[in-house]
Protein backbone atom coordinates (compact mmCIF):
# COMPACT_ATOMS: atom_id res chain seq x y z
CA UNK A 1 0.00 0.00 0.00
CA UNK A 2 1.03 3.54 -0.70
CA UNK A 3 2.11 6.10 1.93
CA UNK A 4 -0.66 8.43 3.27
CA UNK A 5 0.12 10.83 5.70
CA UNK A 6 -2.58 11.58 8.01
CA UNK A 7 -1.09 14.44 9.62
CA UNK A 8 -0.44 16.55 6.43
CA UNK A 9 -4.40 17.44 5.01
CA UNK A 10 -3.65 18.68 1.10
CA UNK A 11 -7.09 19.82 1.23
CA UNK A 12 -9.31 20.83 3.86
CA UNK A 13 -13.34 21.69 3.43
CA UNK A 14 -14.92 22.77 6.24
CA UNK A 15 -18.37 23.80 6.64
CA UNK A 16 -18.90 24.66 3.29
CA UNK A 17 -22.36 26.05 1.64
CA UNK A 18 -22.70 26.81 -1.59
CA UNK A 19 -25.95 28.09 -4.08
CA UNK A 20 -26.93 28.95 -7.29
CA UNK A 21 -29.16 31.80 -6.60
CA UNK A 22 -31.87 30.01 -4.59
CA UNK A 23 -30.43 26.38 -5.82
CA UNK A 24 -29.14 25.07 -2.76
CA UNK A 25 -26.22 22.61 -3.85
CA UNK A 26 -23.67 22.19 -0.94
CA UNK A 27 -24.97 21.81 2.66
CA UNK A 28 -22.46 22.00 5.48
CA UNK A 29 -19.66 20.12 3.86
CA UNK A 30 -16.99 18.84 6.04
CA UNK A 31 -13.98 17.10 4.07
CA UNK A 32 -10.33 16.57 4.75
CA UNK A 33 -8.10 14.83 2.46
CA UNK A 34 -4.61 13.48 2.87
CA UNK A 35 -1.12 13.67 1.38
CA UNK A 36 -0.86 10.22 -0.74
CA UNK A 37 -4.87 9.56 -0.84
CA UNK A 38 -6.79 8.06 -3.64
CA UNK A 39 -10.53 9.61 -3.06
CA UNK A 40 -13.53 8.59 -5.32
CA UNK A 41 -16.44 10.66 -4.89
CA UNK A 42 -19.93 9.28 -5.80
CA UNK A 43 -23.43 10.61 -5.54
CA UNK A 44 -26.69 11.15 -7.52
CA UNK A 45 -26.66 13.48 -10.57
CA UNK A 46 -27.22 17.20 -9.14
CA UNK A 47 -25.72 16.20 -5.64
CA UNK A 48 -23.25 18.98 -6.47
CA UNK A 49 -19.88 16.65 -7.13
CA UNK A 50 -18.28 19.09 -9.75
CA UNK A 51 -19.83 21.84 -7.82
CA UNK A 52 -17.44 20.90 -4.78
CA UNK A 53 -14.45 20.57 -7.25
CA UNK A 54 -15.00 23.79 -8.75
CA UNK A 55 -14.95 25.16 -4.97
CA UNK A 56 -11.72 23.42 -4.03
CA UNK A 57 -10.43 24.72 -6.94
CA UNK A 58 -10.78 27.74 -6.33
CA UNK A 59 -13.26 28.60 -9.66
CA UNK A 60 -16.17 29.01 -7.35
CA UNK A 61 -16.23 31.09 -4.07
CA UNK A 62 -18.18 29.05 -1.55
CA UNK A 63 -21.16 31.63 0.68
CA UNK A 64 -20.06 30.26 3.25
CA UNK A 65 -17.38 28.07 5.22
CA UNK A 66 -13.80 27.90 4.53
CA UNK A 67 -11.35 26.60 2.37
CA UNK A 68 -7.50 24.95 2.81
CA UNK A 69 -5.11 23.93 0.35
CA UNK A 70 -1.71 22.27 1.83
CA UNK A 71 -3.21 24.48 4.70
CA UNK A 72 -3.33 27.86 3.07
CA UNK A 73 -7.02 29.92 3.10
CA UNK A 74 -7.53 29.05 -0.29
CA UNK A 75 -8.32 33.30 -0.62
CA UNK A 76 -4.61 33.44 -0.12
CA UNK A 77 -3.41 30.35 -1.78
CA UNK A 78 -0.99 31.14 -4.67
CA UNK A 79 0.96 27.86 -5.82
CA UNK A 80 -2.13 26.43 -7.87
CA UNK A 81 -0.17 24.68 -10.21
CA UNK A 82 0.26 22.20 -7.09
CA UNK A 83 -3.23 21.41 -7.75
CA UNK A 84 -3.99 19.64 -11.61
CA UNK A 85 -7.60 19.74 -13.27
CA UNK A 86 -8.54 16.92 -15.62
CA UNK A 87 -12.08 17.86 -17.07
CA UNK A 88 -14.52 15.51 -18.74
CA UNK A 89 -13.24 13.89 -21.70
CA UNK A 90 -16.44 15.53 -23.26
CA UNK A 91 -15.45 18.96 -22.02
CA UNK A 92 -14.92 21.96 -24.07
CA UNK A 93 -11.41 21.19 -25.22
CA UNK A 94 -11.67 20.95 -29.62
CA UNK A 95 -9.76 17.54 -30.54
CA UNK A 96 -9.69 19.06 -34.17
CA UNK A 97 -7.31 21.89 -33.20
CA UNK A 98 -4.12 21.19 -35.15
CA UNK A 99 -1.97 20.51 -32.51
CA UNK A 100 0.56 17.61 -31.95
CA UNK A 101 0.08 15.49 -28.29
CA UNK A 102 3.52 17.36 -27.27
CA UNK A 103 1.88 20.46 -27.53
CA UNK A 104 -0.73 19.47 -25.86
CA UNK A 105 1.12 18.28 -22.94
CA UNK A 106 3.32 21.55 -23.28
CA UNK A 107 0.52 23.42 -22.18
CA UNK A 108 0.92 22.08 -18.51
CA UNK A 109 4.05 23.16 -18.50
CA UNK A 110 3.79 26.89 -19.92
CA UNK A 111 0.93 27.23 -17.33
CA UNK A 112 3.57 26.45 -14.72
CA UNK A 113 6.51 28.95 -16.21
CA UNK A 114 4.08 31.56 -18.04
CA UNK A 115 3.15 31.79 -21.92
CA UNK A 116 6.09 33.50 -22.94
CA UNK A 117 8.73 31.77 -20.98
CA UNK A 118 10.50 29.95 -23.32
CA UNK A 119 11.21 26.44 -22.50
CA UNK A 120 14.36 24.78 -21.77
CA UNK A 121 16.34 21.54 -21.94
CA UNK A 122 14.52 20.96 -18.57
CA UNK A 123 10.89 21.50 -19.56
CA UNK A 124 11.24 19.30 -22.63
CA UNK A 125 12.46 16.73 -20.48
CA UNK A 126 9.84 16.55 -17.96
CA UNK A 127 7.32 16.81 -21.08
CA UNK A 128 9.15 13.44 -22.29
CA UNK A 129 8.89 12.08 -19.05
CA UNK A 130 5.13 13.13 -18.97
CA UNK A 131 4.30 11.54 -21.85
CA UNK A 132 6.49 8.37 -21.04
CA UNK A 133 4.54 8.09 -17.62
CA UNK A 134 1.10 7.72 -19.59
CA UNK A 135 2.74 5.47 -22.03
CA UNK A 136 2.14 7.83 -24.96
CA UNK A 137 5.87 8.98 -25.82
CA UNK A 138 5.51 7.07 -29.19
CA UNK A 139 2.67 9.59 -29.87
CA UNK A 140 4.47 12.83 -28.95
CA UNK A 141 4.35 14.47 -33.10
CA UNK A 142 1.05 12.78 -33.50
CA UNK A 143 -2.01 15.10 -33.88
CA UNK A 144 -4.38 14.92 -30.62
CA UNK A 145 -7.41 15.40 -33.43
CA UNK A 146 -6.47 11.41 -34.56
CA UNK A 147 -6.33 9.44 -30.89
CA UNK A 148 -8.82 7.44 -28.96
CA UNK A 149 -10.98 8.43 -26.64
CA UNK A 150 -8.66 6.55 -24.25
CA UNK A 151 -5.41 8.11 -25.69
CA UNK A 152 -7.00 11.37 -25.39
CA UNK A 153 -7.75 11.21 -21.73
CA UNK A 154 -4.07 9.97 -21.22
CA UNK A 155 -2.25 12.78 -22.70
CA UNK A 156 -5.05 15.19 -20.60
CA UNK A 157 -2.89 13.38 -17.75
CA UNK A 158 0.09 14.22 -19.37
CA UNK A 159 -0.66 17.62 -19.28
CA UNK A 160 -1.74 17.88 -16.07
CA UNK A 161 1.83 15.63 -15.04
CA UNK A 162 3.65 18.11 -16.71
CA UNK A 163 3.18 21.00 -14.06
CA UNK A 164 4.44 18.61 -11.42
CA UNK A 165 1.29 18.96 -9.14
CA UNK A 166 0.92 17.30 -5.74
CA UNK A 167 -2.56 16.60 -6.67
CA UNK A 168 -4.44 16.11 -9.23
CA UNK A 169 -8.79 16.17 -9.73
CA UNK A 170 -9.93 14.28 -12.18
CA UNK A 171 -13.95 14.66 -13.10
CA UNK A 172 -15.54 11.58 -14.97
CA UNK A 173 -12.25 11.35 -16.81
CA UNK A 174 -13.40 7.55 -17.91
CA UNK A 175 -17.04 8.39 -19.54
CA UNK A 176 -17.49 7.63 -23.27
CA UNK A 177 -13.81 5.19 -23.24
CA UNK A 178 -14.22 1.56 -23.84
CA UNK A 179 -13.96 -1.28 -21.16
CA UNK A 180 -10.33 -1.93 -22.30
CA UNK A 181 -9.12 1.80 -22.14
CA UNK A 182 -10.48 2.30 -19.38
CA UNK A 183 -8.85 -0.87 -17.99
CA UNK A 184 -5.65 0.91 -18.75
CA UNK A 185 -6.46 4.25 -17.65
CA UNK A 186 -6.94 3.14 -13.94
CA UNK A 187 -3.99 0.92 -13.71
CA UNK A 188 -2.26 4.33 -14.67
CA UNK A 189 -4.02 6.18 -11.93
CA UNK A 190 -3.13 3.52 -9.81
CA UNK A 191 0.50 3.47 -10.63
CA UNK A 192 0.81 7.26 -10.19
CA UNK A 193 -0.69 6.93 -7.09
CA UNK A 194 1.40 4.45 -5.58
CA UNK A 195 4.55 5.00 -7.14
CA UNK A 196 4.07 9.02 -7.53
CA UNK A 197 2.20 9.27 -4.42
CA UNK A 198 0.49 11.76 -5.94
CA UNK A 199 -2.89 12.27 -4.34
CA UNK A 200 -5.76 11.84 -6.64
CA UNK A 201 -9.53 12.82 -5.97
CA UNK A 202 -11.62 11.37 -8.91
CA UNK A 203 -15.32 11.89 -9.16
CA UNK A 204 -17.10 8.52 -10.88
CA UNK A 205 -20.35 7.07 -11.36
CA UNK A 206 -18.75 3.77 -11.87
CA UNK A 207 -19.35 2.57 -8.06
CA UNK A 208 -18.72 -1.02 -8.75
CA UNK A 209 -14.96 0.24 -10.01
CA UNK A 210 -14.00 3.05 -7.46
CA UNK A 211 -14.45 -0.11 -4.51
CA UNK A 212 -11.90 -1.81 -6.35
CA UNK A 213 -9.55 1.43 -6.89
CA UNK A 214 -9.52 3.73 -4.46
CA UNK A 215 -8.43 3.89 -0.86
CA UNK A 216 -11.56 6.07 0.01
CA UNK A 217 -14.95 6.70 -0.70
CA UNK A 218 -16.86 9.80 -0.02
CA UNK A 219 -21.04 10.28 -0.76
CA UNK A 220 -22.00 13.25 -1.72
CA UNK A 221 -25.82 14.32 -1.98
CA UNK A 222 -25.67 18.07 -1.20
CA UNK A 223 -24.04 17.63 2.32
CA UNK A 224 -21.86 14.70 2.49
CA UNK A 225 -23.71 11.11 3.28
CA UNK A 226 -20.37 9.04 3.98
CA UNK A 227 -16.52 9.23 4.06
CA UNK A 228 -14.87 6.01 4.60
CA UNK A 229 -12.57 2.51 3.11
CA UNK A 230 -14.29 1.21 0.23
CA UNK A 231 -14.73 -2.04 2.83
CA UNK A 232 -16.39 -0.22 4.85
CA UNK A 233 -18.79 1.19 2.12
CA UNK A 234 -19.71 -1.16 0.70
CA UNK A 235 -20.71 -2.97 4.84
CA UNK A 236 -22.51 0.19 5.47
CA UNK A 237 -24.77 0.88 2.63
CA UNK A 238 -28.25 -0.85 2.53
CA UNK A 239 -28.84 0.00 -1.09
CA UNK A 240 -26.88 0.84 -4.02
CA UNK A 241 -27.88 1.25 -7.92
CA UNK A 242 -24.54 0.48 -9.49
CA UNK A 243 -25.31 3.05 -12.57
CA UNK A 244 -24.59 5.45 -9.64
CA UNK A 245 -28.03 7.07 -9.89
CA UNK A 246 -29.09 6.67 -6.48
CA UNK A 247 -26.92 6.36 -3.61
CA UNK A 248 -27.95 5.39 0.22
CA UNK A 249 -26.15 5.18 2.88
CA UNK A 250 -27.17 4.56 6.04
CA UNK A 251 -24.04 5.32 8.16
CA UNK A 252 -22.15 8.29 8.49
CA UNK A 253 -18.19 7.74 9.42
CA UNK A 254 -15.30 9.68 9.02
CA UNK A 255 -12.10 8.04 8.90
CA UNK A 256 -9.66 10.50 10.42
P1 LIG B 1 -23.07 16.82 -9.96
O1 LIG B 1 -21.66 17.07 -10.40
O2 LIG B 1 -23.16 16.05 -8.68
O3 LIG B 1 -23.94 16.21 -11.03
P2 LIG B 1 -23.31 19.71 -10.06
O4 LIG B 1 -22.38 20.27 -9.05
O5 LIG B 1 -22.89 19.75 -11.49
O6 LIG B 1 -23.73 18.24 -9.61
O7 LIG B 1 -24.69 20.47 -9.98
C1 LIG B 1 -25.41 20.59 -8.76
C2 LIG B 1 -26.66 21.44 -9.01
O8 LIG B 1 -26.28 22.76 -9.35
C3 LIG B 1 -27.55 20.95 -10.14
O9 LIG B 1 -28.89 21.17 -9.76
C4 LIG B 1 -27.16 21.84 -11.30
O10 LIG B 1 -28.23 22.01 -12.17
C5 LIG B 1 -26.84 23.14 -10.61
N1 LIG B 1 -25.80 23.91 -11.32
C6 LIG B 1 -24.57 23.44 -11.68
N2 LIG B 1 -23.86 24.40 -12.29
C7 LIG B 1 -24.66 25.51 -12.32
C8 LIG B 1 -24.48 26.83 -12.82
N3 LIG B 1 -23.35 27.23 -13.41
N4 LIG B 1 -25.52 27.69 -12.68
C9 LIG B 1 -26.66 27.32 -12.06
N5 LIG B 1 -26.89 26.08 -11.57
C10 LIG B 1 -25.90 25.18 -11.69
Amino acid sequence: MPFVDHNKNIIEVNHVFFSYGTNTVLIDVNLAIHRGDYLGIIGPNGAGKTTLFKIMLGLLTPKSGTVKLFGVDIRNFQDHLKVAYVPQKASNFDVNFPITVKEVVAMGRYAKKGLFHNLQAEDNKIIRNSLEQVKMQEYANVLIGELSGGEVQRVFIARALAGQPEVVFLDEPTAGIDQKSQDDFYGLLKELNQKMGLTLVLISHDIERLTKEVMHIACLDHNLVCHNSPEEFLRDSDSLNLDGQKVKVITHHHYN
